[in-house]
């Protein structure tokens, strides 16, 4: 038999026991921070990129012998490796491929690069995405047509190289600039054609035609950028006016990626540029509750898919739909 007091001490340490219990329990529960992921409505591979990755893993299926890339086809480290893993070797320069076939960029090569794997007897699969060779026909054209040309492009670039690499080799030169101020460097003359290496900026591009034309009379401005580049663009600034934080997932190289994340940040928002999900820092979510993501061109959906699930706490947000750009250029 219990006295009172004995059962009122029982009871408090029940009560105490509970409490602790619910102490803890709240402590490994911690609520999770609410959180909305709003994906841009055009992510990832573009037509040329996508094609350049299905022709090449198709070729090692089909062709005899060793195939390897000349430089990564395309900027994507994750890719590229998983080529590797498929065979398909990667060597900076034609002189390291001895035998079988070469695969070209998705960016395009100049001509003196197909004319020094010929000769060096390898078979050429040539994975240049045709918004790519347009730009080299349009250059030729105009330089034929007697005008110095301008390229608005990254110097270094393997698309701008090609671009280079065309002209130079009907005899002519390109002067390749990325901002409007660069061009006081330069002695233009009168008759001056601007092309662009297609995954440019719109507004950038029309400030340097608009500098250009100050001085030239006769100025022919033909905007190579592509429709995808345009449209993904496009796509993260809209996205980018509706969140609190943008991902911004791509290639550490990819130049079009560099570009997204710059575009988001100034709709006034921090946007960090990562290649995979393991570069997020929790600290840039922080009382983030509308979370935006965007890919460049390069950007596989498997690496957008674990970006998307990492954030939205192991799973893909139930609204996912995820839209490449446009193929129409
Ligand atoms: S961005 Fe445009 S031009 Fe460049 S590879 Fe993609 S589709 Fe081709």
């Amino acid at each position: 038999m219990y006295t009172v007091s004995t059962l009122y001490s029982k009871v408090l340490c029940i009560i105490e026991i509970c409490v602790r219990k619910v102490i803890m329990v709240s402590a490994v529960y911690e609520p999770r921070a609410k959180r909305k992921i709003i994906l841009a409505q055009a992510a990832g591979f573009c037509f040329g990129v996508k094609r350049a990755v299905e022709m090449t893993q198709e070729a090692r299926i089909t062709r005899v012998g060793k195939l390897t890339t000349l430089g990564p086809i395309i900027h994507n480290e994750q890719v590229i490796d998983r080529m590797r893993g498929a065979g398909i070797d990667t060597a900076l320069t034609l002189d390291l491929i001895t035998e079988g076939t070469v695969v070209m960029s998705a960016h395009g090569v100049a001509p003196s690069q197909l004319a020094q794997a010929r000769a060096q007897g390898l078979q050429i699969l040539d994975v240049t995405c045709p918004f790519v060779t347009k730009v080299h026909r349009t250059a030729k054209q105009l330089y034929e047509q007697g005008y110095q040309i301008l390229l608005v492009g990254d110097k270094g670039h393997t698309e701008v190289r090609g671009i280079v690499g065309a002209v130079e080799e009907i005899g002519g030169s390109v002067i390749v600039i990325s901002l409007p101020h660069e061009i006081e460097e330069f002695e233009l003359g009168k008759k001056v054609a601007i092309v662009c290496q297609t995954t440019q900026n719109s507004d950038n591009y029309a400030r340097i035609v608009a500098e250009v034309c100050r001085t030239a009379t006769d100025v022919r401005a033909i905007n190579t950028i592509c429709n995808a580049t345009d449209e993904l663009q496009d796509a993260a600034v809209r996205m980018a006016r509706q969140c609190d934080v943008a991902i911004v997932v791509g290639g550490r190289k990819s130049a079009n990626t560099q570009r997204l994340r710059t575009i988001c940040e100034a709709q006034g928002i921090p946007a960090y540029h990562i290649e995979t999900v393991e570069e997020i820092e929790e600290t840039w979510l922080e009382g983030k509750a509308v979370i935006g993501i965007t890919a460049g061109a390069s950007t596989p959906d498997w690496i957008i898919e674990e970006v998307a699930a990492h954030l939205n706490y192991g799973q893909l947000p139930p609204d996912w739909n995820l839209h490449h750009p446009n193929e129409k250029c």
